[in-house]
């Protein structure tokens, strides 16, 4: 995951979407506020709705590579994803900030689960909603979840590229930065879904055999033109953390430190 970039919301889209919360936050009663949110977000998430076309249109260009989902950076992100679900969250069922691009199999199991260290206590509280639960308002406090509209999650958390292929908390256990990227991963499923460390292991080899051709390549004195597209070849793949943990570590493995040391250039890609 990382920290996506925050494109504005075109007029009159983005209008639009405080008229909608506005209708959302007049009403007196917060069980009618969540219901009205489910029931007008699902009226007009839908293809050919202006708003909604303008919404996902905006959230494509913020997609890490191909329209990839801002959670996993694997799948087709085709679902508009409430980061504070609408189930608890009712003030925020409209709000530009709180949506990002997502795949099924992330905004899935995602669902309604939220949690927050709580106001005055600092305790992660798990706010999820199980049917059947009376409809209140969640605890206040700060979201656990790591949010890449706001946070840069490569700063929570750092990908194995030696062995597990699985992200790890970076902080020290016990302190709230570990707490929020530990929380994320399990709630996210980055390393218990099987297919994703085994695709960010081959996204590594194909990041490393890439850069490997281009240090060949200039080497042997190849036209200008023709690095610069072998580097936008790099550029472009997919799982952009992948890439970064690349640079990010490449002191520490020797196959990667030759090759960056041999093509510098390549750690500002
Ligand atoms: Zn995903």
């Amino acid at each position: 995951m990382i920290r996506l970039p925050n494109h504005p919301l075109p007029e009159p889209a983005h209008s639009r979407l405080v008229e909608y919360q506005g209708e959302i936050d007049s009403l007196p009663d917060y069980e009618a506020r969540v219901e009205r949110a489910k029931t007008r977000f699902g009226g007009l998430n839908r293809k050919g709705e202006p708003t909604f076309d303008s919404v996902k249109a905006t959230l494509s260009k913020m997609c890490v590579g191909v329209q990839r989902c801002a959670y996993c950076e694997d799948s087709l992100a085709d679902e508009v994803e409430h980061i504070r679900p609408k189930a608890l969250y009712p003030d925020w069922v409209f709000a530009w900030m709180n949506y990002l691009y997502a795949c099924g199999p992330c905004n899935g199991p995602k669902n309604s689960h939220f949690a927050v260290f709580a106001q005055g206590t600092g305790t992660l509280t798990n706010v999820g909603r199980r049917r059947g639960d009376p409809v209140t308002p969640p605890v206040a406090g700060h979201p656990v979840l790591l949010d890449p509209r706001m946070d840069d999650p490569t700063a929570f958390m750092r990908l194995d590229l030696v062995d597990t292929f699985f992200f790890t908390a970076s902080a020290a256990p016990g302190t709230v930065d570990h707490q929020r990227a530990k929380y994320t991963i399990d709630l996210l499923g980055l390393n218990r879904r099987e297919a994703l460390p085994r695709t960010r292991r081959a996204a590594y080899q194909d990041y490393r055999a890439h850069l490997s051709q281009y240090v060949n390549e200039r080497n042997q004195g190849n036209e200008p033109e023709h690095l610069l597209r072998l580097a936008d070849e790099i550029r472009t793949r997919q799982h952009a953390t992948v890439w970064l943990e690349m640079k990010r570590q490449h002191l520490l493995i020797p196959t990667l430190k030759r090759l960056f040391e041999a093509a510098p250039e390549a750690l500002g890609w």
